[in-house]
């Protein structure tokens, strides 16, 4: 099979176009690498089963040579994290937006199968236990950046169902909650990398709020086993899938966690929102999936606790860590 990954050199998309090649099919990624980053697919570049195209999905002529050549277009590209779209709220809309919107369109021309991801961040401000495919979005202000994100992206989800019911065309949409491991960067405010590099830095821990939120954190591996599961199941299209952790913790115990399994001598922190984002910030408290609906369709596992996944971050940031202090030696 002929795959096309947008974002494939992002976190999630380089982990899913590395295991599309180990299964033996091409890998096509786009990227404009304004997040994603060379180094994820750095040992891809050799497979001659992968191409790289450095371009943005807002290119239609670039996306329409590739549409064209692919059978599965995974859409994975989009301005994601917090940080990101509080700091530039019209790139995120006009990437997520027009991004899908030409992704689409193109598939529609050649009737090409699309894999859309989306978030847990489209739920809003709703903080139901847990959260099912069905339950009510809730947002506030739009004078809230934060929410022109879950806005898109669910304006996103609107046009891959309307395709597929108007035009009939195949598509799987799959909500994303809180996926992590190694390559994760807290560039854009995941707090996973964030902790784990300031307890290696022995820098405080920075904790926004007073830590009681919670979260639920999945292995990035098992969610880009859970996606491939859903592109070839033919029952996954017109359909909308959770796709995330089952152990929920707070954000003071993740912080505690992590200083302990690094040794560090950081001092957890505890930051108000206004400061660490901006005046009127708003945060969820809980998000917790239902993913009832994935697993009565395909096989999805979650094979790392949370400490799993953080020993490899942990692992990762260390070496990350050693490599560029002995490029400053060098
Ligand atoms: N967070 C934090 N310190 C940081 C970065 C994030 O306390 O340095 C908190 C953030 O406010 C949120 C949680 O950690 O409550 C998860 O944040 P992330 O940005 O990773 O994901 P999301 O907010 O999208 O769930």
């Amino acid at each position: 099979m002929r795959i096309l990954i947008t974002g494939g050199a992002g976190f999630i998309g380089s982990y899913l176009a590395e295991a599309y090649l180990k299964r033996g099919d091409e890998v096509y990624v786009i990227d404009d690498l304004s997040t994603g980053n060379l180094d994820n697919i750095k040992p891809l570049m050799d497979n001659h089963k992968f191409h790289f195209v450095n371009d943005t999905v807002l290119n239609r002529l670039a996306m329409l040579e590739l549409t064209g050549i692919c059978e599965v277009v995974a859409h994975l590209a989009a301005a994601v994290g917090v940080r990101l779209i509080i700091d530039d709220p019209l790139k995120s809309l006009h990437t997520n937006i027009v991004g899908t919107e030409i992704v689409l369109d193109l598939a529609n021309k050649f009737r090409k199968k699309v894999f859309l991801a989306s978030t847990s961040e489209v739920y809003g401000r709703n903080s139901k236990v847990p959260l099912n495919e069905e339950d009510n979005r809730i947002y506030g202000s739009t004078t809230v950046a934060r929410w022109s994100y879950a806005s898109s992206k669910a304006l996103d989800e609107f046009l891959g169902l309307a395709y597929w019911k108007i035009k009939r065309l195949p598509v799987t949409v799959a909500r994303f909650f809180n996926t992590v491991g190694p390559r994760q960067t807290g560039r854009y405010g995941m707090v996973i990398p964030r902790f784990v590099g300031q307890a290696l830095r022995n820098e405080p821990i920075t904790v926004y709020g007073d830590g009681t939120q919670t979260r639920n954190f999945t292995y990035v591996g098992d969610v880009v086993r859970c996606v491939m599961a859903l592109i070839d199941e033919p029952r996954a299209v017109g359909e909308i899938f959770n796709i995330g952790g089952e152990g929920e913790i707070s954000i003071n115990d993740l912080a505690g966690r992590v200083k302990q399994l690094t040794g560090s001598a950081s001092p957890i922190t505890h930051i108000p929102y206004e400061s660490a984002y901006q005046e009127g910030f708003e945060d969820m408290e809980r998000r917790v999936p239902d993913i009832t609906k994935v697993r009565n369709l395909v096989d999805y596992r979650n094979t790392h606790t949370l400490d799993d996944i953080l020993h490899k971050v942990i692992e990762y940031e260390r070496t990350r860590c050693e490599l560029s202090s002995q490029r400053v030696a060098n």
